[in-house]
């Protein structure tokens, strides 16, 4: 990686036109708003990115200029169902492409599936890092098997005692509210 060449910074024309490349790993602590979501906020995890930039030339004779993103990293959160802490890995991996102005974005957004962004001389791609692994954040975070289910539990106790031989939700939520009660 070129040492002179600022990530929060880059120029994305400059950047597409040489058919830039840039990877590398940094430190998930140093991304607040990601950092905000993870519950161990460990000082060990970290962000594996890779940038590319390229420049294709439509049938049409038009430049277009490309951002391909590929980005993972681990988090833990408290799973909805057991709230124990569960891990996620994050994975990225989107193209954007470039129009000159914010007009030209929303005109061609409806005809376009691609993402598109604005150029820009000093582009942030640590924002785009960020905002992009938040996106992937799962919506309602929860163990694809949770360990310690309150549910399961009490589905077991009811085996065990004759009064629930066959459980069924009516007599798990009976048994519920006794439980409840005392
Ligand atoms: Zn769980």
């Amino acid at each position: 990686m070129k040492q002179n060449i600022e990530l929060n910074q880059l120029d994305i024309l400059n950047f597409a036109q040489s058919s830039g490349a840039l990877s590398g790993k940094l430190p998930l602590l140093g991304f607040e708003r990601l950092c905000a979501e993870d519950s161990r906020k460990s000082p060990e995890e970290s962000i594996n990115w890779s940038l590319n930039g390229q420049q294709i030339k439509t049938p049409d004779g038009i430049n277009q200029i490309w951002l391909h993103l590929k980005a993972n990293t681990h988090v833990m959160m408290t799973c909805q169902r057991c709230l124990e802490l569960a891990s996620f890995d994050l994975n990225v991996d989107r193209s954007f492409r470039f129009v000159d102005s914010e007009a030209t974005a929303l005109e061609q957004d409806d005809e376009n599936e691609e993402d598109l962004l604005v150029m820009d001389k000093k582009f942030n791609t640590l924002e785009l890092i960020e905002d992009e692994l938040i996106m992937s954040l799962p919506i309602v975070p929860r163990h694809q098997v949770c360990q310690n289910l309150f549910l399961e539990d009490l589905a077991k106790e009811g085996q065990e005692n004759p009064e629930f031989q066959r459980p069924n939700p009516f007599a798990v939520l009976a048994n519920l509210k006794k439980s409840t009660k005392t």
